[in-house]
């Protein structure tokens, strides 16, 4: 099981009780802050936390904020692996930002500082969720990731062509046009520099040349990630009677959403927010999170065979999603 985060602004004590009643049920945690991409103010209390649980993959999603070195050298001991969320902040959540923040100076020289850093103890990558101000950034957010050296680079333009392709101001067929000319450069800057790169829609892999896609994810230059799940992590009567490479395959084969005609994420995994509402896939958080229940300190049994959160399961694996992201997901989404 894995479960979700929205750290940022949730209390440390609601943080705490979450990771008391879950986290020994978990193999990964992935910690995010969303839409923004700071760390939490209380990082270090946080990190205390953490070291409690040493069998759990820990995914820390992103922050250019908090600039001591002390601090990253100890992140990186609970979490090789560090993404970057690389899109505008959402002045809403955070007033204090100009909205046109994408890459900023700091941004930059962040990256550059640490960039080192990181790739000593880890690896990092950046995360491209395409949103209204990113999507005209795509070519020097790649320029960027060549110079900052990053492992690998993830397109995600599911937000941009569902729910947020209004504020760009073309239709979709100028749209899917736009990405495809950019997004054709980046692939080809990509196998030249050997970088890591995924695009989540099937359709615009088509249009650029799926050959071309292919080869730019096939790089693997992550070294340091961890074995999963980590040693001792399952039960070991469970790993004799299964092979887990077999079964992680199966599983791998099966996030193909578009491909089976079913999402099998919810089985595996929860979001929780920092108000401590309930969700069932961390697609599902961008305008608002698919609010299925609340935590309330509940037991992780209750929480994960509640109605809701069973209905809303049978109606992936039924293949009638009513949500517009599922949707999208039951057409385009060919790998997580
Ligand atoms: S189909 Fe829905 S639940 Fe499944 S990955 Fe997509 S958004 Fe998440």
């Amino acid at each position: 099981m894995g479960s979700y985060a929205s750290w940022e602004k949730m209390p440390l004590e609601l943080f705490e009780k979450i990771a008391n009643s879950l986290f020994s049920s978990c193999y990964f945690v992935d910690l995010q802050a969303f839409p923004d991409v700071y760390l939490p103010e209380e990082i270090r209390e946080i990190l205390k936390i953490l070291k409690k649980y040493p069998l759990i993959n820990f995914h820390i999603l992103s922050s250019f904020t908090h600039q001591d070195k002390k601090l990253w050298t100890d992140i990186l001991e609970i979490s090789p692996m560090i993404g970057f969320y690389i899109e505008e902040y959402a002045q809403e959540s955070s007033p204090q930002l100009p909205r046109d923040r994408v890459l900023s100076p700091d941004n930059r020289d962040f990256i550059r500082k640490f960039s080192r850093l990181i790739k000593e103890k880890g690896f990092f990558y950046f995360i491209v969720n395409l949103r209204e101000k990113s999507v005209f950034h795509i070519k020097e957010i790649m320029e960027f990731a060549i110079e900052a050296g990053v492992s690998e680079i993830q397109f995600k333009t599911m937000l941009i062509r569902t729910l947020r392709q209004d504020e760009v101001k073309m239709s979709s067929h100028e749209l899917d046009a736009f990405l495809v000319e950019k997004l054709s450069l980046c692939v080809e800057l990509a196998i030249e520099n050997k970088i890591r790169l995924t695009i989540d829609d099937q359709n615009l892999i088509s249009q650029i040349g799926r050959k071309k896609v292919v080869q730019a994810m096939k790089f693997q230059n992550t070294p340091f990630v961890p074995p999963f799940p980590l040693e001792g992590a399952l039960n070991p009567e469970f790993s004799t009677q299964h092979n887990w490479n077999s079964l992680n395959k199966r599983v791998s084969e099966k996030s193909s959403v578009a491909q089976y005609g079913k999402c099998f994420k919810p089985f595996h995994h929860i979001v929780i927010d920092e108000k401590a509402r309930v969700g069932p896939c961390n697609f599902l958080l961008d305008p608002d999170i698919f609010h299925l229940e609340d935590f309330d300190g509940r037991e992780i049994e209750e929480l994960w065979n509640s109605k809701r959160i069973k209905e809303f399961r049978e109606s992936l694996l039924n293949s009638n999603p009513s949500d517009k992201r599922c949707m999208w997901c039951f057409k385009n989404r060919f790998f997580e």
